[in-house]
């Protein structure tokens, strides 16, 4: 080894201990006759010390070393006279008696500091150095004690982790799949993975009953804020088991992650239907930090000369508690928020519950005291709160009114770091319509198993129909779903058949499914979690990007290796694949 410590472990035990450093310079700097060097590595930094006056030759020469040149260095531990307390090696320092460069650096284009003057653009382009730093390095080091805990819970309980192909046949997972030409079959593809969803169906078939995988995916989308054209999944299946068995065994998951990583305990998971996530949060992915329940309206206010709330379908409205000495600027800012093109909306309606016990509202010109009165009463409105309103048609409203719940409740601080609720979302449709090509799409995907009191639905009303189907939500992130599986040859060429597939169709691309069906299928479900996203979530982060070591920007760019890029026309001949 070129070094006998590491640049973290050293403390006032190893007092005068011959030592041997090896790192990078972080920092250098002369005071007076001394010449002190912070040498850094993965574990830490330890300070150097060159005397000029004992070694004037060797002070010299380390003068000149540069940020983030690499260096050897040998001496004895010290106590310091001036001790560091934020640093576990802030007690001693080493006295250098010789030093060598293993390897000197150009100036790097940001400082490698916790607080970095390198904008996003220029850390990502050099990424390897942006690695460096504390903060980046700590999500790695996280992610990777995140991995342990949850393999070794799993194993624990008897699940195996088993690979599956990258090199596949399309999946289909709602998103558009990458490609990959294949030169010994010149004009046929391979598709990678969008989840390992009918590998794992596969291996159920196998009696691998118990699998897991924390398993890289690939999704070609038009990148949404914070997705990544490829991420990390812990996909898990079950076999013989219904949907409460898998809610429970992933409860179990959840809660012993949240204890070991966050020293949170929480009893138990609440579950929502879908139903009552879109009535009560307005979206299926609900933050449950706080409450601030949608209450519809619609038998409170159509009654009167209000257009606004007459012609719209549903008017629903929320309490932002203690708000109701909100200033006219800042029920103003509200609506400018709602009215942002993001959100859409046409306009707020506030109603103020006043101390003295009256109202004042946006629409007194069209609604009396005893008007709002009930209205307040509806919402469980108490004096010193305020009621904001919406209206407009169902879906888009839920919308709205969910965005403007979220930027309440930010406001008001109830978004709470270092708090996590986790929320079993249940019962979701099986199926989605979708007006532009007026068909059925899987709402979770082809293989999801409809509740099966509502299987008769299918050819009625497939879009009443249930699945049994169920997102893990953790602070209103969507962190995992799954679904009890069809196992049964019929019932899923059925669901291919809903979804517009013809038969010929449905067996040119799930025929190998098809055909295992026929070979003694168990009854089976699982679910897939993302891996990126739950360290994101546990460390109260806003990106994924911050917990996967090399990722791409949102145009799905690698810009420090410039991929994606064009390959020689020899490549392409090879693939039999003309140029464009
Ligand atoms: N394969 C699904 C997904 O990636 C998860 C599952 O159904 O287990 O969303």
């Amino acid at each position: 080894m070129l070094r006998t410590y590491t640049c973290g472990e050293l403390t006032i035990n190893h007092i005068n201990q011959q030592v041997t450093l090896c790192g990078w310079v972080q920092k250098n700097r002369k005071l007076g006759g001394m010449l002190f060097i912070d040498l850094r590595d993965r574990y830490g930094i330890t300070q150097l010390v060159f005397n000029s006056e004992s070694n004037a030759e060797l002070c010299k020469t380390a003068e000149h070393f540069g940020r983030e040149w690499v260096i050897q260095a040998k001496g004895v531990v010290a106590e310091r006279y001036n001790k560091n307390k934020n640093i576990p090696t802030g007690d001693i320092e080493i006295l250098v008696d010789e030093v060598t460069v293993l390897n000197k650096s150009e100036v790097p284009p940001f400082t490698i500091e916790d607080e970095s003057d390198g904008g996003d653009e220029l850390r990502m382009k050099y990424r390897y150095l942006d690695l460096r730093r504390n903060p980046v390095k700590n999500n790695l080091v996280f992610r990777h004690n995140l991995g342990i805990e949850l393999r070794n819970y799993m194993s624990n309980i008897g699940f195996l982790e088993i690979e599956t192909p990258f090199l596949i046949k399309s999946t289909p997972e709602g998103a558009r799949d990458f490609i990959v030409p294949s030169r010994m079959n010149q004009g046929e593809f391979y598709a990678l993975p969008q989840s390992p969803q009918t590998f794992k169906q596969l291996l159920m078939i196998s009696g691998y009953d118990r699998y897991f995988q924390i398993v890289r995916c690939f999704r070609d989308e038009d990148l949404r804020a914070d997705r990544q054209p490829e991420f990390t999944q812990i996909d898990c299946e079950m076999s013989f088991v219904e949907q409460e068995d898998v809610l429970q065994t992933f409860e179990g998951l959840i809660k012993y992650i949240l204890k070991k990583v966050k020293n949170v305990e929480i009893e138990s998971i609440p579950r929502i239907t879908f139903d009552d996530a879109m009535r009560l949060y307005g979206c299926d992915k609900p933050d449950i930090r706080f409450e601030m329940q949608f209450v519809e309206l619609n038998d409170r206010l159509k009654h009167r000369e209000f257009p606004v709330f007459n012609n719209a379908e549903l008017v629903v409205g929320i309490v932002a508690k203690e708000c109701a000495n909100y200033t006219r600027k800042q029920l103003d800012a509200l609506t400018d928020f709602v009215k942002r093109p993001q959100i859409g909306a046409g306009g707020l309606v506030y109603v103020l519950c006043q101390q003295d016990g009256t109202f004042k509202s946006s629409i007194d010109k069209f609604y009396d005291q005893e008007d709002l009165k009930a209205v307040a009463e509806k919402c469980n409105a108490e004096a010193g709160d305020l009621i904001l309103i919406m209206s407009g048609e169902i879906e888009k409203v839920r919308k709205q009114l969910c965005e403007l719940r979220l930027e309440m409740g930010k406001q008001l601080g109830l978004r709470k770091a270092g708090e996590y609720k986790p929320l079993w979302v249940i019962d979701f449709p099986l199926l989605e319509w979708d007006e532009e090509t007026q068909r059925y799409y899987a709402k979770h995907h082809p293989f999801t198993s409809p509740k099966p009191e509502h299987i008769t639905l299918l050819d009625t009303d497939p879009g009443a129909v249930n699945a049994n189907a169920y997102d893990l939500v953790i602070n209103g992130t969507e962190i995992g779903g799954g679904s009890i599986r069809i196992f049964n040859k019929e019932l899923q060429q059925k669901m291919f058949s809903v979804l517009g597939f013809t038969p010929e169709e449905a067996q040119h691309q799930f025929g190998f499914l098809l055909n295992a069906f026929q070979y003694g299928c168990p009854p089976h479900g699982g679910i897939a979690f993302g891996f990126d996203r739950l360290c994101a979530i546990l460390c109260d982060s806003e990106s994924i990007r911050d917990f996967i070591a090399f990722p791409k920007n949102n145009s799905g760019r690698d810009t420090m290796l410039d991929a994606p890029s064009v390959v020689a026309q020899a490549q392409l001949d090879e693939l039999g694949i003309k140029s464009i």
